[in-house]
């Protein structure tokens, strides 16, 4: 059966979300507490009031695992013991589609269980991750076991990130948005995205239903962007063309100058922005002649969530979710290639291997190694160093098709996802 992914406790090291004053402990205690009683269900833990510990927010008794209803059984309930946890690698395989299966495209991966699969060579190669999502795992899902835990997260203050890594086909977009036509967003099939902004609109609703003194409000900010060539365009603001540059100030952290942000207050207003972002993608790819595949897209939501006492005293959490589709992983060949070619090849593969060893860096650092993160070798690490390590909280979908024809980049993208958290094969693997 589906279970949620869990996090478990483990401060970290690293650059994140800040520690909380104690003044901020107190209404994050007071918020965790009324998003359990806004929950369908309670756990007795959740009844006793007891405030949990930062970071334990979605351990096994905590949201994550009141989900109601339990999904195809693709996905492994998980629990970690050592400290790499603020970061689960997911691997989704996508169905055959009837190109490949015409052009005589086979199965070559299989999922062995919840959390492992087997890669069919003559000597089959077996790979465990926090999760493997197989080819019949529907999109509510991939949202219950990915979505919805970061949403709560996020609501309780804590930096979060969801990106999709894969080669060019292999069903990020899919995952992240949904399929690529007209409303598919906001269809049936909507992928993460939509899903995450309903759960996150639902839980806001909820908020004040109880009785109590304390009244709250959660506002959100959204803005979408795109990385190409280690240039920043806005997306919701294209039309002057300019390059956004990130900057990074004592009281603003990381961000992008003249970055346009919107607030958002329902469902149909993120849609629009879904809709206008996609939009200025197209037109920007038509306008310099190239594929979307080649770029970084970044939806970035920031909440401001307050409570005010019956004294009158209020408190803000500040966080931030980061919903990334990243550029085709296929490899970008540079040999050869001139001019624009050449700096897009090179700018792909910087980035996405700054990627992997920024990811590599951060679970070493949760292990107890010192080591010098390299967030400043691209601009998208550099975009979500806040979001990435300390407290944040990051899902890595890793996105991989079936078919024997994609068998290279396949096995490039299980390599990716490895390596950047290596899990030991705890589970007893069907054959
Ligand atoms: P990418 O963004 O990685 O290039 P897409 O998300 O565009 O890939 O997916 C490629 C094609 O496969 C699309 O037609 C998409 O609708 C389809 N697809 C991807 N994942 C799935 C899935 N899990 N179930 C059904 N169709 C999928
Ligand atoms: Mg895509």
């Amino acid at each position: 059966a589906a279970r949620s992914v869990q996090w478990t406790a483990q401060p970290s090291p690293v650059r994140g979300t800040p520690p909380l004053l104690p003044s901020e402990k107190r209404n994050l205690e007071r918020l965790q507490r009324s998003l359990h009683r806004a929950e369908l269900g309670r756990s007795p833990a959740d009844a006793s009031g007891r405030p949990r510990a930062r970071g334990q927010l979605l351990g096994a008794s905590g949201p994550a695992s009141l989900t109601p209803s339990r999904a195809s059984s693709f996905c492994a309930p998980v629990s970690l013991s050592s400290g790499d946890d603020n970061l689960k690698v997911i691997v989704r395989i996508r169905p055959l589609n009837s190109r490949e299966r015409e052009a005589g495209g086979h199965k070559c991966i299989q999922q062995s269980n919840e959390r492992s699969l087997a890669v069919l060579t003559s000597e089959p190669q077996h790979y465990t991750f926090d999760a493997v999502a197989g080819e019949d795992a529907d999109q509510t899902s991939i949202f219950q076991v990915a979505g919805q835990p970061i949403v709560e997260n996020c609501l309780a203050g804590y930096n979060s990130c969801i990106f999709a890594y894969g080669h060019t086909g292999s069903g990020k977009t899919y995952t992240m948005l949904g399929p690529q036509t007209e409303g598919g967003h906001q269809s049936q099939m909507r992928g993460l995205t939509p899903r995450v902004f309903e759960h996150l609109f639902q839980k806001i609703a909820g908020l004040n239903e109880e009785p109590g003194d304390i009244k709250r409000t959660v506002r959100c900010k959204c803005s979408f962007l795109e990385i190409y060539n280690e240039t920043l365009t806005d997306l919701l603001s294209p039309s002057d063309g300019q390059h956004l540059q990130i900057r990074e100030d004592a009281n603003h952290g990381i961000y992008v100058e003249n970055l346009c942000e919107e607030a958002v207050g329902c469902m149909e207003d993120v849609s629009s922005l879904l809709v206008r972002g996609q939009a200025a993608r197209k037109v920007g790819e038509t306008a310099m002649n190239r594929e979307s595949s080649r770029s970084h897209s970044v939806f970035t939501c920031t909440l401001e969530c307050s409570s005010t006492d019956a004294s009158g005293v209020t408190q803000i959490l500040h966080s931030r979710l980061n919903l990334v589709d990243l550029a085709g992983s296929e490899r970008q060949k540079a040999s050869g290639a001139a001019g624009e070619r050449l700096r897009e090849a090179s700018s792909i593969n910087k980035s996405l291997s700054t990627l992997g060893h920024v990811i590599m860096s951060l679970v070493d650092m949760q292990r107890g190694a010192h080591r010098h993160v390299p967030y400043r070798d691209s601009r998208l690490t550099y975009l979500l160093q806040e979001s990435l390590g300390g407290n944040s909280k990051t899902i890595m979908m890793a996105n991989i098709s079936p078919s024997s024809a994609n068998l290279a980049e396949t096995l490039s993208t299980l390599r990716f996802a490895q390596r950047a958290k290596s899990i030991k094969n705890r589970a007893k693997v069907n054959e």
